[in-house]
């Protein structure tokens, strides 16, 4: 009789949750970068902000919609977001230490575990497109600079002019990162100079995982610094029935802890959910070892994990039924 209250209540409990994340689950996980600062953010630039992540949001959910992979509503989502000025990737990306932009992108197929990526890339609209032929058009996983360049040609990719990338704001922040910490030195700056790049996660109907990033690094970096973005493992990774995940932050520190990878490692060898291991990942191995950032990870059933120890991190995510959740700073 104990027994059978004992199991009554236990799916009294559980009953109502499991219809809860059964409607809640999530298709699409994205961010716009860490770093931001309550003082900084101003009205008018959050509202554009959270414009530009919905309508993110709306693309990636409408592709996966009409029958599109999880691959497709990432690099659908990673080329509204680039398109926008309002994030450090693609127009509007931070500047090298000789105000130019180069930039990094990656996307992951958690399903074939296929991976492209680019770094140092110039003059490219959509470097995540670019990633994805890398991935789909070569044998290799990561091109970078001139030869980058020269399969965004071949494959008929959008170019502009440099000047086209370059936003007043990204220009003040480089000069303020000057001023503050000499030539080409990031890691002196304050993280919110440090940040904004974008990337996503989803899963589609046939439970496929797939991840991306895509960012102009980190503003006053030496020319050709790479950060973790374009790395497998570092900045994106995905694998099916585990967790799609993007990064964003300090790059060294998450290419030195290898942390999206860390996350899927916590989840299958030490048993932990999908938030558990994005905290455990970013509040442990991140913070203890002086690095700042943040990340999203989503896992197989639509779960998502946010993390961030900076003060803020744009991100957002749509359910199935197409309800759009936007934060920027914790709960
Ligand atoms: N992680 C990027 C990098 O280090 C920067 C960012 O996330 O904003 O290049």
């Amino acid at each position: 009789m104990k027994t059978m209250r004992a199991l009554l209540a236990t799916f009294l409990f559980l009953a109502p949750l499991a219809v809860f994340c059964g409607e809640e689950r999530a298709v699409l996980l994205i961010h716009g970068g860490a770093g931001v600062r309550r003082a900084d953010l101003e009205e008018e630039r959050e509202a554009a902000v959270r414009a530009v992540l919905e309508e993110a949001l709306r693309a990636g959910h409408a592709v996966l919609l009409g029958g599109g992979s999880s691959l497709d509503a990432v690099e659908r989502a990673i080329v509204v977001m680039e398109d926008a000025p309002e994030f450090n990737a693609g127009r509007g990306s931070a500047l090298n230490s000789e105000g130019v932009v180069e930039m990094d992108a990656s996307i992951m197929d958690g399903g074939d575990f296929l991976a492209g990526a680019v770094a140092g890339v110039v003059e490219v609209r959509n470097p995540i497109v670019l990633a994805r032929r890398v991935m789909t058009e070569t044998p290799h996983v990561l091109l970078i600079g001139e030869g980058a360049g020269r399969l965004a040609r071949e494959q008929g990719l959008v170019f502009e002019a440099p000047e086209w990338f370059v936003m007043p704001r990204q220009q003040e922040r480089l000069e303020r990162e000057k001023r503050r910490s000499g030539a080409a030195n990031p890691a002196a700056g304050e993280p919110a100079a440090r940040m904004g790049t974008v990337g996503a996660a989803a899963l589609d109907a046939t439970g496929r995982l797939a991840a991306g990033t895509s960012t102009g690094g980190m503003a006053n970096k030496r020319p050709g610094r790479v950060g973790d973005s374009p790395l497998i493992g570092a900045g994106t990774y995905a694998e099916n029935g585990v967790c799609g995940v993007s990064c964003t932050g300090h790059g060294e520190y998450f290419i030195r802890g290898v942390l999206a990878h860390e996350v899927a490692a916590l989840m299958k060898h030490g048993g932990r959910d999908v938030a558990a291991a994005a905290r455990e990942a970013i509040h442990g191995q991140l913070e203890e070892r002086g690095g700042t950032g943040g990340m999203i990870a989503l896992d197989a059933e639509g779960r998502v994990g946010i993390a961030f120890n900076t003060e803020g991190m744009y991100h957002g995510w749509i359910t199935e039924a197409g309800e759009v959740r936007i934060e920027i700073f914790d709960q």
